[in-house]
C-alpha cells in the first residue's frame, strides 16, 4: 500500500525559491581585494538567477539536459549559475580551473558543453583552449578582465551583466523529475582520467539537508561560512545549495585564495565557519604564526579532502578554532562522514574520535571488504576497502554526450555499492579511520605501511612544515616508504633526527630509510598531495 503523503519532487528550484524569499536578507559577500567587498542578498541572487535562466534559454537557446559550463571562482555570480542552470532543467558543469589544459579540453569535449560562463580574470586561461573546444559556441563573461583575448575566436561573446539586464524578472521554472541531472563534476583525476559524476536534483536536495544537520555542519542564518573549497570541487562540498535552505551567509574569496588575504577576510568579515582542504589550513597557520590575526570568530571549521594531520587540528584548537574532520569524494556528493564525537565525553576522551574521518550519517551506508572479498566486522581493527551506498552516492559515471553511463568493476561492486578505493577500519560505534588510499598504501614484505600514519607523525615534528610519503620499489621488501619533507624556515633537523622522532610512535620496521628534503610538496588541482607526481619526481629517494 502506498502512503497518503504528497509526492513533491525534491528540486533545486525549490531550494532557490525558499532561499530567495524566506531568507531573502541573507547575503553573499564576495572579496574584491579593494576596501569594500561586494555584497548581494539572497533575494537579489534569486532575481538575477531568474534573469540568467531566461537569458540562457531565450538568447543562447539552452535546452533541457544541456550541459552549461562554468569556469569561475567562488563568487556571487557563480552562486547565481548554481541555481539558474539546474532550475531551468539544464546541467551545471563546473570546470576545475587548476586542471592541466589537456584535461580541461578532454572534459569540455566529453561533456560537449556549448555555453561557458567565465570570470573575466580567467579569460587568459580559457582563450588558448577555445580553438580545441569545437562544441563551445557562447562565452558569457562576468567581472573585470581583458576581453580582447577572445577577439578572432570562433565564439559569440556575451557580457553577463548585459544578458541579465535584458532578462525578465520571471521564469516559468519547469516541474522536473527529481531524478533528473542537476549538476556534474569530474573527479580531479588524482588516480587516472577524470570521470564525470552527475548529481540529481534529489541527491542535491537530500545532501543539502544533511550538510545542514547539526551532526554535519549544523549552521543557521546567524552564521557566515567562508567557502574556501572551490565551487568546482564537488559543489563546494554542498555549501551553496545548503545555505539557501537555512539562510547561512556566505563569504566568497573569489581569486584571493592566498593565506594573507584569507587571514584578512576572516579578521574583517568574521565568518563563524569555513571549509577547506588541509593544505589551505597549513598555509593559513603559517601566515598567522608569522603575522598574528584574530581568527576566533570561526567557531568551527570543516577540514576534509585528504587526511587532516592531528598536529594541524591541535594548532587550530590553540587558536580557539575547533576543527571538524570530514571525509568524502566526488562520487559521494561529497559528504560521507563527519567527526563529531559522541555526547558526554571530556575533551581528552573526545580527541581519539576527532582525529578519525568521522561517523556515517543516516543517508550513507558503509561496509568494509577484506582482501579476499569477505565482509569485515566493525571492530576498529579489521582493515579493508570501504564501500558505501546511499541517497547521494554515485551509481555510475557519465558516458559523454552520446555515450551510455558506465560502471567500472574497480569502482562499483556487482551489488551496486561504490568502491571508494580507501582503506581503513570502522569502530563498533560507526567511526571510520582511514589508513590510506588503496593505491598509496606501502606494501612492504607482505605487511602494509600507512603512508598517512607516517605523514601525520612527521608533521607533528615542530620543524616540519609538510611531509608526503610514497611507496618506492625495493628489491628485498617489494616496496618501502620514501619520506619527502619540507622543513620550516630555520629548521636544523636532519633525517636521523626525524627517524628518531618517528620511532617514538611508529613501529621500527615501518620507519623510512629513504628521505629527501624538498622545497614544496607537489599538489593536485584541488590542493592534495600529488603522489603520482611525487613518485615520478623522487622515486630515486637519495639519502640526504
Ligand atoms: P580525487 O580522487 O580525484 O582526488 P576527490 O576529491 O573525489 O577526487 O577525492 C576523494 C578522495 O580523497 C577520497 O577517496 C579519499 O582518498 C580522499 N579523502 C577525502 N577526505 C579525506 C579525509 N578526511 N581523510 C583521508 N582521505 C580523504
Amino acid at each position: 500500500m502506498l502512503s497518503t503523503m504528497q509526492d513533491v519532487p525534491l528540486l533545486v528550484t525549490r531550494i532557490l525559491r525558499h532561499g530567495m524569499t524566506i531568507h531573502g536578507k541573507s547575503q553573499v559577500t564576495t572579496w574584491t581585494g579593494e576596501a569594500e567587498p561586494h555584497r548581494r542578498s539572497f533575494a537579489e541572487i534569486g532575481n538575477r538567477a531568474t534573469r540568467l535562466a531566461g537569458a540562457l534559454r531565450d538568447e543562447l537557446g539552452v535546452q533541457q539536459d544541456e550541459r552549461v559550463a562554468t569556469l569561475m571562482w567562488n563568487n556571487a555570480e557563480h552562486v547565481e549559475a548554481y541555481f539558474a542552470i539546474p532550475s531551468m532543467g539544464a546541467i551545471l558543469h563546473t570546470l576545475n580551473l587548476r586542471l592541466p589544459p589537456e584535461q580541461l579540453v578532454f572534459i569540455v569535449n566529453h561533456a560537449a558543453d556549448r555555453v561557458v560562463l567565465v570570470n573575466g580574470t580567467l579569460l587568459p586561461l580559457l582563450a588558448p583552449l577555445l580553438p580545441h573546444l569545437p562544441t563551445i559556441e557562447h562565452v558569457v563573461v562576468s567581472g573585470i578582465g581583458d576581453r580582447s583575448v577572445l577577439e578572432g575566436l570562433n565564439v559569440r561573446v556575451h557580457e553577463y551583466e548585459e544578458l541579465l539586464a535584458a532578462g525578465s524578472d520571471s521564469f516559468d521554472w519547469p516541474e522536473l523529475d527529481e531524478r533528473q541531472a542537476a549538476a556534474m563534476c569530474y573527479t580531479s583525476g588524482t588516480t587516472g582520467e577524470p570521470k564525470g559524476v552527475i548529481f540529481s536534483h534529489r541527491s542535491v536536495y537530500l545532501h543539502s539537508m544533511q550538510v545542514n544537520m547539526t551532526e554535519s555542519m549544523g549552521l543557521t542564518d546567524r552564521d557566515t561560512t567562508l567557502v574556501v573549497v572551490p565551487q568546482f570541487h564537488v559543489n563546494a562540498w554542498g555549501l551553496p545549495h545548503a545555505t539557501f535552505m537555512t539562510g547561512i551567509n556566505m563569504l566568497m574569496p573569489d581569486r584571493f585564495l592566498q593565506p594573507a588575504p584569507l587571514a584578512e577576510m576572516i579578521e574583517r568579515e568574521k565568518p563563524t565557519h569555513a571549509a577547506a582542504v588541509p593544505t589551505i589550513w597549513q598555509g593559513l597557520l603559517a601566515e598567522v604564526t608569522a603575522n598574528p590575526r584574530d581568527l576566533t570568530s570561526m567557531k568551527h571549521v570543516t577540514i576534509g579532502g585528504s587526511a587532516c594531520p592531528p598536529a594541524l587540528m591541535e594548532a587550530y584548537d590553540k587558536l580557539g578554532v575547533r576543527v571538524c574532520h570530514a571525509w568524502g569524494m566526488t562520487e559521494t556528493s561529497p559528504l560521507g562522514t563527519m567527526a563529531h564525537p559522541p555526547a558526554g565525553l571530556s575533551a581528552e576522551e573526545e580527541w581519539p574520535y576527532r582525529i578519525t574521518q568521522g561517523r556515517f550519517p543516516a543517508g550513507v551506508e558503509a561496509r568494509l571488504i577484506g582482501p579476499s572479498g569477505d565482509l569485515l566486522p566493525w571492530d576498529g581493527e579489521s582493515a579493508g576497502e570501504l564501500e558505501v551506498r546511499g541517497n547521494w552516492i554515485a551509481s555510475s559515471y557519465y558516458g559523454g554526450a552520446s555515450g551510455e553511463p558506465f560502471r567500472p568493476e574497480d569502482k562499483f561492486s556487482a551489488d551496486g555499492w561504490l568502491k571508494t578505493g580507501d582503506v581503513g577500519v570502522i569502530s563498533a560505534d560507526g567511526f571510520l579511520t582511514l589508513t590510506d588510499r588503496a593505491k598509496d598504501v606501502i606494501k612492504s614484505g607482505g605487511e602494509w605501511i600507512s603512508s598517512v600514519d607516517l605523514e601525520n607523525a612527521l608533521m607533528a615534528h615542530p620543524e616540519v612544515a609538510e611531509a608526503a610519503v610514497v611507496a618506492v620499489p625495493d628489491e628485498k621488501w617489494g616496496e618501502r616508504p620514501l619520506a619527502t619533507v619540507v622543513l620550516k624556515e630555520g629548521a636544523s633537523v636532519n633525517y636521523t633526527g626525524l627517524r628518531e622522532f618517528l620511532s617514538l610512535t611508529i613501529a621500527k620496521w615501518q620507519l623510512p630509510e629513504r628521505w629527501t628534503f624538498i622545497e614544496t610538496v607537489p599538489k593536485t588541482s584541488v590542493g592534495k598531495f600529488d603522489k603520482k607526481v611525487i613518485r615520478k619526481q623522487y622515486a630515486d629517494g637519495a639519502l640526504d
